[in-house]
C-alpha cells in the first residue's frame, strides 16, 4: 500500500481490485457498469409491468368517447413507463445485493 499525499489508490467495493482515483466505497468503473446493466434490465421489466397495469386501468375507466381523453390516457401511460424505469433503476442501484 502507497501512502501519499495525493488520491490512493482504493479497492473496489465489490472486486477488491485497486483502482487510482477511486472514492471510499464505491464500485471500480467495470463493476459499476455490470451493476447499471442489471439495475437497467430489472428496471425495464418492472416498469413494463406496471405500465400494462396502467394500460389496463386507462383501457377500463377512460371512456372511449372523447377521444381526448385516451390521448390523455395515452401519454399518462408512455410517462408511467418513463418515471417507473427511472425510479426502479435508481433505487435498484442502491439495494442490489453485490
Ligand atoms: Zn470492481
Amino acid at each position: 500500500m502507497r501512502l501519499s499525499g495525493g488520491s490512493p489508490d482504493v479497492p473496489c467495493l465489490t472486486c477488491g481490485k485497486r483502482v487510482f482515483g477511486l472514492k471510499w466505497g464505491t464500485d471500480c468503473p467495470e463493476c459499476h457498469a455490470i451493476r447499471q446493466a442489471r439495475a437497467n434490465r430489472l428496471a425495464g421489466r418492472l416498469a413494463l409491468a406496471g405500465t400494462a397495469l396502467m394500460g389496463l386501468y386507462v383501457w377500463v375507466r377512460v371512456p372511449a368517447e372523447p377521444v381526448l381523453g385516451r390521448i390523455y390516457g395515452a401519454i399518462a401511460v408512455a410517462a408511467t413507463y418513463i418515471l417507473l424505469r427511472r425510479i426502479v433503476s435508481r433505487i435498484a442501484m442502491e439495494y442490489l445485493p453485490r
